[in-house]
């Protein structure tokens, strides 16, 4: 039987849903063949709530847990990933603040990035450190009541219309191992020798900004500093993955879901031979598949989101979630485009979109390589001899 917690839960989703049909999906195409920022998209994503989604009420949020909104995610990525993205990123940082900020800190930024206004963005990653995110060489340096960051981060995404960064930086250079010697600092937009130096033009995932940032001499209070005590930035920085990890593998999911439901109106709508495509046994083949392979990664992403409602780290479920619904987007949308024949080669239909969008999240939050490795330390962990 639903409790009344899994009745507001679709009520929800059916918000999202209605939303997603209504306003994104007639408007993703466009936005997205001319790689336009959704200004008016996020207004409206500002008024659901989604920036606030997971962010707990007495800060101003909608205090969501995470079942409930991989399932926002996953929908919001049937219309358009783009924005999922957006929202991901700051519902990471945002996650990161409740959970390791201190009251001060929670109290200063969460009621700001609940409605929207201003957004998060992370900076983990360098030109020479992604996977390896120990090899980083942005530095912080005590100096009285403030730090001075120096270095450059890559790929940031809201790097140019975000306003509150998690950055990574060494505090200690000294420490091995270096993890232990890494600090969060929670950087505004507008400190003095913070800048973008550039953005970068992408294959698919358009709209939404990459970008990078450049730290020179950058003073940013002590009060900024994630939790307030130094070297526990490593920390943070993994358990905010886990969260991003299992909003791309929900990403990865709502992308898939769009390409099935696009192929399988399309093959009862397409003739060849005769009869609708849909009647020719190695099109239902793939429908099987695709179908089948999407209920699994939507299984693993929930069981994933469950294990962290429940306050537990989940390097391993995240993991397991992430690697499978990224492989399997990827093998879906390119189903999806064989499905739609030459049409789908082209830019009157969705599923060319699809196929470009699915590669990002191969990458991004860590690669499906670095999963593997991430699942292999944990199951040797689990089944030690
Ligand atoms: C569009 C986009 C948006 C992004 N947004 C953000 C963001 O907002 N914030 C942020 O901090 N980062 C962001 N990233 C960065 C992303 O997390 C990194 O690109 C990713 O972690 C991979 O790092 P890298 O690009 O340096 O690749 P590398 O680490 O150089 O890896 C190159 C290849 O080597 C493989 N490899 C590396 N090490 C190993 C190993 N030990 N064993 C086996 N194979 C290995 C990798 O799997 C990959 O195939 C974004 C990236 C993209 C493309």
């Amino acid at each position: 039987m639903d409790t009344p917690f899994d009745t507001d839960r679709q009520m929800i989703i059916a918000e999202v849903r209605h939303f997603v049909d209504r306003e994104v999906i007639p408007v993703a195409r466009d936005l997205e063949q001319n790689d336009i920022y959704p200004l008016d998209l996020i207004e409206k994503l500002k008024k659901l709530g989604f920036f606030g989604a997971t962010i707990p009420e007495a800060y101003g949020g909608l205090g969501v847990d995470f079942v409930t909104y991989v399932q926002m995610i996953e929908e919001l990525s049937r219309g358009w990933m783009s924005l999922a993205g957006i929202v991901n990123t700051h519902v990471l940082v945002a996650y990161m603040l409740a959970t390791y900020g201190t009251e001060e800190q929670r109290q200063r930024f969460l009621p700001l990035m609940a409605q929207g206004d201003k957004r998060g963005g992370i900076c983990l990653s360098e030109a020479n450190a992604g996977s390896d995110v120990q090899a980083i060489s942005m530095t912080a340096v005590h100096d009285g009541n403030e730090y001075l960051l120096n270095g450059s981060k890559l790929w940031v995404t809201n790097g140019v219309h975000g306003s509150i960064f998690a950055v990574l930086a060494r505090t200690d250079t000294d420490t091995q191992p270096p993890h232990r010697g890494m600090s969060v600092f929670i950087v505004e937009k507008g400190a003095s020798g913070l800048s973008v130096s550039r953005t970068f033009e992408k294959l698919g995932y358009k709209g939404v900004e990459t970008a990078e940032l450049v730290f020179n001499q950058t003073l940013v209070p002590a009060a900024n500093l994630l939790g307030g005590i130094e070297g526990q930035g490593f920390k943070h920085a993994m358990s905010g993955l886990e969260v991003g990890r299992i909003n791309v593998a929900a990403r990865a999911v709502g992308v898939a879901q769009a390409a099935f439901n696009d192929s399988i109106k399309y093959a009862q709508q397409r003739f060849t031979f005769g009869k609708p495509i849909a009647q020719h046994q190695a099109i239902q083949l793939k429908l099987a598949d695709m179908a089948t392979k999407i209920e699994a990664a939507r299984l693993l992403m929930q069981k994933a989101a469950q294990k962290k409602d429940q306050g537990e780290r989940c390097d391993l479920e995240a993991g397991m979630a992430k690697l499978f619904a990224t492989e399997m987007c990827q093998e879906v949308t390119l189903e999806a485009m064989r499905i739609h024949g030459g049409f789908g080669y082209t830019k009157e239909f969705n599923v060319e979109r699809y196929y470009r969008d699915a590669p990002f999240m191969l990458v991004g939050e860590g690669t499906s390589e670095i999963q593997r490795l991430v699942i292999a330390r944990q199951l040797l962990e689990k089944y030690k001899m």
